[in-house]
């Protein structure tokens, strides 16, 4: 069935925009653009979308929820995509997730990584991870929940667990920004996390950061890859789950 066009349209005015966004950025920043990834997070859209973004060339697609993210993955077993699992993730889901991830961005405890490895392992596949670090500066549950992460004092020993296990890739490192205040200093702590574990793993180079409402600060602070969802394909309305 062919593409509605008008959701072509749309989607396409939503990257190009987000690429002019992205070229500011890195020009204040004096980066290369060639130097940030753009993921696109298709969480509660269609599969359809999915098919859309890559038509538009963009094949590196973030899912937060396996429930979500399995079926979609397999719908679009034709197209040559690139999953990101980007959400907080229950040991008994590795398996499925390790079935059709390419990179999981969200490891952030041991018994997580070696469920992930094990899995991938038996399936014959390898997996990259990265280290999801914990910027509130408090890991306990907020009020509106736990967001993930590591504290940032014991990234670089999970870095290690990650890296010496045969079937993971150790990509680099995670983080969501606080949901208030300034997110400047908080990404700039992931950075120096970053630089603490590429000292013991030099190839650990991505930097998973910024969302659609702090896409600039998150490039200013060295982020190598964006997971735009809203920016991309519109607001998700009320969040659920
Ligand atoms: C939903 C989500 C995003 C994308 O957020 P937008 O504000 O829609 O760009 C990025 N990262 C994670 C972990 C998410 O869950």
């Amino acid at each position: 069935m062919p593409h509605d066009p008008a959701r072509v349209e749309r989607i396409k005015e939503n990257l190009a925009q987000a690429r002019a966004r992205i070229d500011a950025a890195c020009a204040k920043a004096d980066r290369d653009p060639a130097g940030v990834s753009l993921i696109a997070v298709t969480k509660t859209r269609p599969a359809e979308d999915v098919r859309i973004l890559a038509s538009l060339g963009l094949t590196d697609v973030g899912e937060n929820r396996d429930q979500e993210a399995a079926p979609k993955a397999a719908a679009t077993a034709d197209l040559d995509l690139t999953w990101h699992f980007i959400g907080q993730l229950q040991t008994n889901k590795a398996r499925s997730v390790a079935s059709y991830a390419d990179v999981v961005h969200s490891v952030d405890r041991a018994r997580l990584a070696r469920a992930l490895g094990d899995r991938a392992e038996a399936a014959g596949r390898r997996l990259t991870c990265l280290v999801q670090v914990n910027l509130d500066g408090d890991s306990r549950a907020g009020v509106l929940g736990p967001r993930g992460g590591v504290d940032p004092a014991d990234a670089p020993e999970l870095a290690d667990r990650i890296a010496e296990h045969e079937a993971l890739e150790l990509g680099g490192v995670m983080a969501v920004a606080p949901r208030e205040g300034d997110p400047y200093p908080a990404f700039g702590r992931l950075y120096e996390v970053s630089c603490l574990i590429r000292d013991r793993h030099p190839r650990a180079t991505a930097i998973s950061a910024g969302m659609s409402s702090d896409l600039e600060a998150a490039i200013e602070r060295g982020a190598t890859h964006l997971r735009l969802g809203a920016a991309l394909l519109g607001d998700r309305g009320p969040i659920v789950g």
